[in-house]
């Protein structure tokens, strides 16, 4: 993740440029809480401006950013011009100021150092479950959180194709099954962030080529280093090995256990859920697919 402090001046820039666009507003709504010093910084650009309280009573409504519409959404119903003084939409209008790169984590002078900013997110997080975040124990663990949610997701931006391109060759007559399996798959569900843990095994039939053994783990991290479903976790993988090594067959089956069902909602501990996904002749051939089922200790 890049960061982007918002300067002071790039605020009051922004504030400039907006103020020549909307020229005759006087009452502003600043939407909670970046779009009171949005506002603040709009009006004050404009002569006989001032703030109100509430949102029907303005005559136009104001935010910091444009991050995902969802806050302009929720005050579409005041039937107000919407103002941002920044945006992250690649569709922009002309009541939006600076357009900033969607993949930046931004931010605005009044919400801290760059450093300790997403800070912010685990300790309202501890103040939601009822916890008091200045406790001892706590102390550290924004910081901690963080960076263990860094390690969970470092999958983003890796190319599967960087590790998989080193082929070695001095496999030509080798036509059958290659197996890796009880590879170990630490990965989050996208529904709830929790945990979904378990093993991976992959098979394939080389045609030519074969790749490093230890690849297969580094591959699976780079996809399970993600928010997953364990489905799309599944073809990914088999899908990065058809495309880079073009083999005969490849096969992956995963079996894990997902924390969101087990501890919470239906409470299902111990349940496995398995996935697979077949290309080439383990697609179209019973024989070579049961011959890997069997292999891989699943017949
Ligand atoms: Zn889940």
């Amino acid at each position: 993740m890049k960061f982007r402090k918002i300067t002071n001046k790039e605020i009051h820039q922004s504030a400039v440029n907006l103020a020549l666009r909307i020229p005759l507003a006087h009452r502003f709504y600043g939407v909670p809480r970046g779009g009171v010093p949005a506002a603040l910084a709009l009006s004050s650009r404009i002569l006989g401006s001032f703030l109100v309280e509430r949102p029907e009573d303005c005559d136009i409504i104001v935010d910091d950013i444009i991050e995902s519409g969802i806050t302009r959404q929720r005050y579409a119903k005041y039937n107000k011009p919407f103002v941002a003084l920044f945006t992250k939409e690649i569709s922009s209008s002309s009541l939006y100021g600076i357009s900033l790169d969607p993949k930046e984590w931004v931010v605005f002078p009044w919400e801290g150092d760059v450093e300790h900013s997403a800070e912010d997110i685990p300790r309202r997080l501890l103040q939601f479950i009822g916890e008091d975040p200045n406790r001892g124990g706590l102390k550290e663990t924004p910081a901690r959180f963080l960076n263990a949610w860094k390690e969970w997701t470092d999958g983003y931006g890796k190319d599967p194709s960087e590790i998989l391109k080193v082929f070695e060759d001095g496999a030509k007559d080798y036509d059958e099954f290659v197996i890796v399996k009880d590879i170990p798959v630490y990965s989050q569900c996208e529904h709830h962030l929790a945990m979904i843990f378990g093993t991976v095994a992959i098979g394939y039939i080389p045609d030519k080529h074969i790749i490093g053994l230890s690849k297969f783990s580094r591959l699976v991290n780079i996809f399970a280093k993600r928010l997953q479903v364990q489905e799309r976790l599944t073809v990914q993988i088999a899908q990065a090995i058809q495309d880079n090594l073009k083999p005969k067959a490849v096969g992956v089956v995963l079996k894990c256990r997902h924390m969101c069902m087990e501890s919470r909602g239906i409470c299902t501990p111990g349940t496995i859920t398995i996935t697979s996904a077949m290309l080439g002749l383990l697609r179209d051939e019973p024989e070579t697919r049961s011959e890997f089922l069997r292999l891989i200790g699943n017949e």
